[in-house]
């Protein structure tokens, strides 16, 4: 039980590594609120949470709105009286293709919903963190944007995905002495909505990696339950790589 009546949101929840995330953190004694935009899956998961004798509550939104990042926190407090963690993980990947061919609304797409959402995030998370005297951050970044060897197509991504290992760098130095820690978490490529499921694409991802397959949206889980737990009390400002040795690869 290594999350014990700690209280974590976790948006993304409603599939990929997000809906594996709330299972495990409720599964380690999480009190779990998850968001997402599909309210349906949303609620099924949350009462599959509950037939396991977990705790989650729901709420759909988006998280390019300030307001849903103020009322994931309040919906925390009002359930659960606080604030103790976050994993701020959706995210999209947006059009891939050279930047002079990118529409510019896709940049600002990709911009606003994986890093904007992040700061709004952290905006509202750290005050309720801050009432606890201690809290942890996670943020979903990527092995895209953080490997010295560049991936054509995807500027708008990579850039969104290294601007929130800046931002959890930021936060941690500002933070560390209100005992809140701050990390980003980078997965190689898993098996999700976003992966799609396409075989051949699933073959080329697989052979980027030295492990020579996607990991199970279940194990990077594992890696951010790590982050978000007291088991990492002396990790922060970190960019954690969880990526089957896709960076190692890419150099
Ligand atoms: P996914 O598509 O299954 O999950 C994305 C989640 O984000 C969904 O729950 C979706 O509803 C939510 N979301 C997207 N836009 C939203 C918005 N505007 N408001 C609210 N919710 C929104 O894919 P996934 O792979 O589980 O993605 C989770 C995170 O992992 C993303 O940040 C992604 O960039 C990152 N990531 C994925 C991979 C991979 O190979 N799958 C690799 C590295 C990083």
């Amino acid at each position: 039980m290594q999350l014990k009546n700690k209280t974590i949101i976790v948006t993304g929840a409603s599939s990929g590594i997000g809906a594996a995330a709330a299972r495990v953190f409720a599964a380690e004694g999480a009190n779990v609120v998850i968001g997402a935009r599909r309210g349906g899956l949303l609620d099924q998961l949350a009462g599959q949470i509950d037939q396991n004798n977990g705790k989650a509550v729901s709420l759909a939104g988006d998280i390019r709105d300030e307001n849903y990042a103020i009322a994931l926190v309040e919906l925390a407090k009002a359930e659960f009286g606080g604030l103790d963690a976050a994993f701020n993980n959706a995210g999209i990947l947006g059009e891939i293709g050279p930047v002079p061919d990118m529409e510019t609304g896709n940049w600002h797409d990709v911009i606003s919903t994986n890093l904007t959402s992040a700061f709004f995030a952290a905006k509202y998370q750290i005050p309720a963190m801050k009432e606890r005297g201690n809290g942890s951050i996670v943020f979903t970044s990527s092995f895209v944007g953080y490997t010295n060897g560049g991936m054509a197509g995807m500027s708008a991504y990579a850039a969104s995905k290294a601007g929130l290992i800046g931002l959890a760098k930021s936060l941690a130095s500002e933070h560390g002495a209100d005992g809140i820690r701050v990390n980003a978490l980078l997965p190689g490529g898993t098996k999700t909505a976003m992966s799609g499921d396409d075989p051949e694409i699933h073959e080329f991802i697989a052979g980027l990696h030295p492990l020579n397959r996607l990991a199970e949206p279940g194990e990077i889980a594992q890696a951010a339950l790590f982050l978000l737990s007291d088991q990492s009390s002396f990790v922060t400002g970190g960019a954690m790589i969880a990526d089957g040795g896709v960076s190692i690869q890419l150099g």
